[in-house]
């Protein structure tokens, strides 16, 4: 039976995902030709995208880890996993720690689709949803291990790849603050400044002096908040700069997210730094690294007054200020005015 795998992974005791007593068969909109998809974005122990497509009265389902790409440019691994009763496609909710699949599940895309192509090697399909659209062919490379490619074009033609150029830039150290109006300051914390970019829900940092491993990604492992923060991001494709500065209590270290540099297929690195920190804020970044702790990471805050910050980063030892213009495009260098 096509659904004894997905029965025998699973204790019904304890999970609230549904089980496989409803009578099988084909529903109502396979048979009129209309079958159904649904992504469910799946926070287990490693965030994926489950991809499940109706098809001989079962969803039959791959893990895709960086979800459906939006790209052609792109494609993502697929991992193929067990079929799942149709009861499945309408499921929401926390599966209990230490069982199969224990996380948050949450709907992210449902819609039809038509097949154009059914082997054993190669899926290909038309999705009709709202996030996900278009021609789309998973192909195995291997064992479970399957790749999916989006075949049309992007639904936005202008759609740019998430960039690996940026690094953070370095400041130019003033004895005094900027004179006139239209300056932007922030605290400087004096942790390490990265460029961090988001992508199916996963981080790449990269390091300017201390904390840069010459011109290649940084070892995560020293910042586990930046996993926690790419996984809350969802699909959503982003780079950001920020300050790492050690957690006020406890071990790990606070993001604090200062400038925002691509978002959802678009730099936003020739924008004036006002705008930018306007697009920023609309994402309301702020999290925890665990449930338990303190923000692990948050939008720091920028002021108009620059001689308030400074006082107050000499009350409180920090490293100094960090002005922009309002103007100023990303890689103009921002001042430094120790403290
Ligand atoms: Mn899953």
């Amino acid at each position: 039976m096509a659904l004894d795998r997905y029965q025998e992974m699973r204790d019904f005791q304890k999970t609230p995902e549904p089980g496989t007593d409803e009578p099988p068969g084909i529903s109502e909109h396979e048979a009129a030709g209309r079958p159904r998809f649904v992504v469910q974005e799946h926070h287990a122990t490693a965030l994926h995208w489950d991809f499940r497509l109706e098809r001989d009265g079962v969803l039959v389902s791959w893990a895709v880890p960086k979800g459906i790409p939006p790209d052609p440019r792109v494609n993502h691994l697929a991992v193929h996993t067990e079929d799942h009763p149709l009861s499945y496609f309408d499921f929401e909710g926390d599966i209990p720690a230490g069982e199969y699949g224990g996380g948050r599940v949450m709907l992210w895309d449902r819609g039809t689709y038509e097949t154009e192509k059914w082997s054993e090697r190669e899926v290909m399909v038309v999705l009709h949803g709202e996030r996900a659209s278009g021609k789309h062919v998973l192909f195995r490379t291997g064992g479970k291990n399957w790749m999916i490619h989006r075949m049309d074009p992007p639904v936005d033609p202008t759609r740019e790849l998430v960039p690996d150029d940026l690094r953070p830039v370095e400041a130019t150290a003033v004895d005094r603050l900027p004179d006139g109006e239209g300056w932007l300051c922030s605290v400087a914390w004096g942790g390490d400044e990265v460029v961090v970019a988001v992508e199916g829900g996963r981080a790449t940092a990269w390091g300017g002096g201390r904390a840069g491993r010459g011109d290649g990604a940084a070892d995560l492992g020293r910042w586990p908040v930046l996993r926690r923060f790419a996984a809350a991001q969802s699909a959503t494709q982003l780079v950001v700069a920020g300050q790492l500065v050690p957690a006020p209590a406890g071990p790990g270290h606070v993001l604090l997210v200062d400038d925002l540099l691509f978002l959802d297929g678009h730099r936003t690195t020739s924008l004036g730094f006002g705008d930018r920190r306007h697009l920023l804020g609309a994402l309301d970044l702020e999290g925890t690294a665990r449930d338990d702790e303190a923000p692990g990471w948050k939008t720091a805050p920028v002021y108009d007054d620059g001689a308030a910050v400074l006082d107050a980063a000499r009350a409180q030892g920090w490293r100094g200020v960090l002005c922009r213009r309002a103007e100023s495009p990303w890689d103009e260098p921002p001042l430094l005015v120790p403290a």
